[in-house]
């Protein structure tokens, strides 16, 4: 269906708002951005990577949309403990969890950025991974079949 993203985004962070407690922070250079996409199916990509950044943080999580060309950039970006290069590598495959005892005290099976990944494959997207230990993390969907300009 037809959404408009911005505001898309919005509502999934205002509902971690309230039951992570959390500011999150929506920023963008446009005030419209319209794509033709399954919204569960994005919503569930969105879920996975502020429930990392929730995870992995304690403060300043963004999400950073932006629209160049035909191409959108959803980033969700956060300031926590980051991750290596070496995991950084791993990162995608399924079951893989870095082995801190960090992640070992929060949930999780490894699945998250793997389902997340196949999800926006699905779309003919891309999602990409930044990370700097102790800087913080931002993973991004990249989409461009779906924009309407
Ligand atoms: P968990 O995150 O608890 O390991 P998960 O199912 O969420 O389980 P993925 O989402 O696939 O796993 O993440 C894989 C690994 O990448 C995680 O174990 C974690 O160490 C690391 N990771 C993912 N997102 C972040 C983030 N925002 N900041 C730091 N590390 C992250």
């Amino acid at each position: 269906e037809k959404i408009e993203l911005i505001s898309f985004c919005e509502q999934i962070a205002q509902t971690f708002r309230r039951t992570g407690n959390r500011e999150i922070n929506i920023q963008s250079e446009f005030k419209e951005i319209y794509a033709m996409i399954i919204s569960s199916k994005l919503e569930q990509v969105l879920v996975i990577l502020l429930d990392n950044a929730m995870k992995y943080s304690e403060s300043g999580i963004k999400i950073l949309i932006n629209q160049q060309g035909n191409e959108v950039f959803i980033g969700v970006k956060d300031q926590g403990v980051g991750i290596s290069p070496e995991h950084l590598l791993h990162v995608f495959e399924r079951f893989y969890r870095v082995d801190s005892s960090r992640a070992r005290k929060t949930g999780g099976n490894g699945l998250g950025l793997s389902i997340a990944r196949s999800i926006v494959e699905s779309f003919g997207g891309k999602l990409e991974i930044q990370s700097e230990v102790g800087e913080g993390t931002s993973v991004t969907i990249i989409l461009s079949h779906q924009i309407l300009i």
